[in-house]
């Protein structure tokens, strides 16, 4: 049993009692609860009564039995007021009646063990309750709803195709696989490992709708960036708290950038300075440039470019960049060399200061983050690091394994790859798995989930 709702104050707190005897152990807690009130899925009001037999709180009690309940087996929802008192004597009441407190993630593990769902869709309610900005809870609630699991099942499928294919000339010798035919198998796998490998690519984008991105702002002072820093935060202000202690050096907010959580770093200068005292921030600033996903190089459009704007250049080329023209509310007196301009991602005109084109900023920026072609692949995006290294850990097989089959090595070698890759996949959706992945995977988890 646990609670379910966060502890604290609240209009209702629930709590889950799951397990064959979870009836039994509810029900004579229950005053007014009639045998006949326990219909599948009805709820019903019972006096609740504590440990002592008095009544503590008026409940709303439903009755899921398995196999058809969330964990597969018989669980009981008990809603009572939202006081952290009238939980905690619940509580114990169902406790010393013989319940036992859940462990982190018990209650969805019980439901991948008893069948009602695939590890990774175990893994996306974690993901789902975790998420913080509604494009993260758009790919969990994919994920929950098994579409990477769909997107597996014919890659593993044409693997296995291959792999029995395999199996059968080795047992019948005599049914040796033309040239043709080897070659045949050959592209099956290449084809498979290809798709594997577009899956473990979209890890990238995964990565940044679970973590965020990191936009730094460069620019010399006076074009413009705290301006449009600040323009930028305003509507969507910070959505996480920051590290305590980053702040220091630099300013950094995240902001929900149409569902991705970005983090823009406005830091002191990146120019070229004698002064040491100056150069400690510098080296600072240029540290977050590095880790930075994307620049937003901001210049001054009614003035030049000048020797500082170029040295600045010099040190984010190489890096994503975005030219930000500021201050197109003024004549324009600035020509962008064509160099830079194909340097850049894109370029746009704002003015900070009348706050035009901010939101086309805006949209670019989110368009230069997460390219199209990123978003692809059938909508599945891979955001969790284990299923990317089962990804890649299956692609390291089936290239393998081709090697030694094109190498002519008797088959018993790229069986073995091959059935490796297998387990690989297998272990993303629970089906290979072993204590110490499940224990990996559900010690993350809250507890009463
Ligand atoms: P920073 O040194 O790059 O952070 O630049 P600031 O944001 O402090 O801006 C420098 C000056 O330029 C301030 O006086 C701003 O009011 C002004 N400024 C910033 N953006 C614009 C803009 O779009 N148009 C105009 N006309 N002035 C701007």
């Amino acid at each position: 049993m646990a609670l379910a709702t966060p502890s604290g104050r609240g209009a209702v707190a629930l709590l889950r009692v799951s397990g064959g005897a979870a009836r039994d152990l509810v029900a004579p807690r229950l005053r007014s609860a009639s045998r006949a009130e326990w219909v599948a899925r009805r709820s019903f009001l019972a006096q609740f009564l504590g440990r002592e037999d008095q009544p503590v709180d008026r409940v709303l009690v439903t009755f899921y039995p398995g196999p058809t309940s969330y964990t597969g087996e018989d669980l009981v929802e008990i809603s009572c007021h939202g006081s952290p008192v009238l939980a905690e004597e619940i509580t114990e009441t169902l406790l010393k009646a013989g319940a036992r407190l859940a462990e982190p993630g018990e209650f969805t593990l019980r439901a991948f063990l008893n069948g009602k769902m695939d590890l990774a869709q175990a893994e996306a309610v974690r993901d789902l309750v975790e998420s913080r900005t509604t494009f993260q809870a758009k790919v969990a609630a994919e994920q929950l709803g098994g579409r990477l699991s769909q997107r597996l099942g014919p890659v593993k499928a044409q693997i296995v195709a291959t792999l029995c294919h395999m199996e059968t000339t080795l047992e019948f010798v005599e049914d040796e696989v033309s040239p043709q035919g080897r070659s045949q198998l050959a592209v099956q796998i290449e084809d498979a490992e290809r798709q594997l490998g577009d899956l473990v690519e979209s890890y990238q984008l995964g990565r940044l709708v679970q973590e965020g991105a990191q936009v730094f702002i460069a620019g010399r002072p006076n074009a413009g960036k705290s301006s449009l820093f600040n323009e930028l935060i305003r509507f969507d202000r910070a959505i996480v708290a920051e590290v305590p202690g980053t702040t220091r050096d630099a300013l950094i907010e995240t902001i929900d950038l149409g569902g991705l959580p970005v983090r823009l770093v406005d830091a002191a200068g990146i120019r070229e300075t004698s002064d040491p005292v100056e150069r400690l921030g510098v080296e600072k600033s240029l540290e977050y440039l590095q880790e930075s996903d994307m620049v937003l190089f901001v210049v001054d459009n009614s003035i030049p470019l000048d020797p500082e704007d170029l040295g600045i250049w010099e040190r984010i080329r190489g890096l994503p960049c975005v030219l930000v023209l500021n201050k197109e509310d003024l004549p324009a007196r600035l020509e962008v060399p064509e160099e830079l301009e194909r340097d850049c991602v894109a370029s746009v005109r704002v003015s900070a200061l009348e706050r035009t084109h901010v939101k086309d900023l805006k949209d670019v920026l989110l368009g230069a983050l997460t390219p199209a072609q990123k978003l692809g692949i059938e909508g599945v995006v891979v955001t969790n690091i284990r299923h990317r290294q089962c990804l890649e850990r299956s692609r390291r097989h089936l290239r393998e394994g081709l090697k030694a089959y094109r190498g002519g090595m008797s088959e018993e070698f790229p069986l073995y790859d091959f059935r490796k890759a297998v387990d690989a996949l297998g272990q993303i959706t629970g089906e290979t798995t072993t204590e110490d992945i499940l224990d990996q995977v559900f010690s993350t988890f809250c507890i009463g989930k």
